[in-house]
């Protein structure tokens, strides 16, 4: 049985990625799409004899898991929503604010989520090998991360960018909140031992670059991750969604999804 799939924002671009993706797999099926009021594609066909509606009560109970690439208010209300029907979710919004992060945790209890600030492979990989080269290195080597998006994107560092300084962090065995530096502007003075930058670049239609650079005495590292299409996210997804189907309550991650041990 293919797991049924609930679509969150089907006119957005991971939306259209996700549909895309999911033609010719046999373990998912798109059997609904939800997008905003004013949306232009409400009433559409987005995917094989599934039309685009803002119903998402009803969407929520029709199918078996939601894909939510959207925005952290809407990520929110599909989340509150959610909980009615136990509506298993797959959660890709990045920005999301205390009061989105509590809607989900409060989803959580009642099924199971999967939440990932990025959905692929090569960049579950990447967290695991910084974390590695942080605790190798210590932190006499600056530690840094440089991300780049599209000019569409509107949060800002990204959320995977975050990941990556988090498992740097983690690394280095420090709490992040307490030598994180995500903008230098002025008079800011010598950078100080510990401290994790993130710079941001944002122009065109990149779908999204990070590096990971651990600069040394005379030598410097970097690890770079680079997407060229947004169907890689919804591949993995995708896979999310198909694993996520028939597991008890609780938050899951994509290092769960694709069998990493990491708890
Ligand atoms: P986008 O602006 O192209 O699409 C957003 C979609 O959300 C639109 O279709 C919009 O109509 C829809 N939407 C807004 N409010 C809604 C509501 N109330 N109900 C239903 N739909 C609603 O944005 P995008 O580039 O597709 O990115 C969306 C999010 O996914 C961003 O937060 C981005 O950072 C994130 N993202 C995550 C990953 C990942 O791997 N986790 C990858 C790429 C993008």
């Amino acid at each position: 049985m293919s797991a049924q799939v609930l679509v969150l924002g089907p006119s957005g671009r991971m939306g259209r990625a996700v549909i895309e993706a999911a033609a010719g797999r046999k373990d998912v099926s798109i059997a609904a799409a939800v997008d905003r009021k004013d949306a232009e594609n409400l009433g559409a066909l987005v995917a094989p004899g599934v039309a685009a509606t803002t119903e998402l009560a009803a969407g929520l109970v029709a199918c078996d898991v939601y894909i939510d690439f959207t925005t952290p208010v809407a990520t929110g209300v599909a989340a509150n929503a959610a909980r009615a029907s136990k509506c298993a979710a797959v959660i890709g919004t990045t920005g999301l604010s205390g009061s989105e992060e509590a809607a989900i945790a409060a989803l959580a209890e009642v099924a199971p989520v999967v939440v990932a600030a990025n959905f692929s492979l090569g960049v579950n990989l990447l967290l695991g090998l910084v974390q590695q080269a942080a605790r190798a290195l210590g932190d006499e080597w600056d530690a840094e991360v440089i991300e780049t998006h599209h000019h569409a994107k509107r949060d800002a560092p990204s959320g995977t960018a975050l990941m990556i300084a988090r498992a740097i962090a983690a690394g280095h065995g420090v709490d992040y909140d307490t030598v994180k530096r995500h903008t230098r502007d002025g008079d800011v003075g010598p950078r100080p031992r510990g401290e994790i930058g993130v710079s941001t670049i944002r122009g065109g239609d990149v779908v999204g670059e990070h590096t990971a650079m651990f600069f040394g005495s005379a030598e410097r590292i970097e690890i770079s991750h680079r997407a060229t299409s947004r169907l890689i996210f919804a591949a993995g997804a995708l896979r999310a969604a198909a694993w996520v189907v028939g597991k008890p309550p609780g938050r899951y991650d994509m290092l769960d999804v694709l069998g990493f041990s990491h708890r």
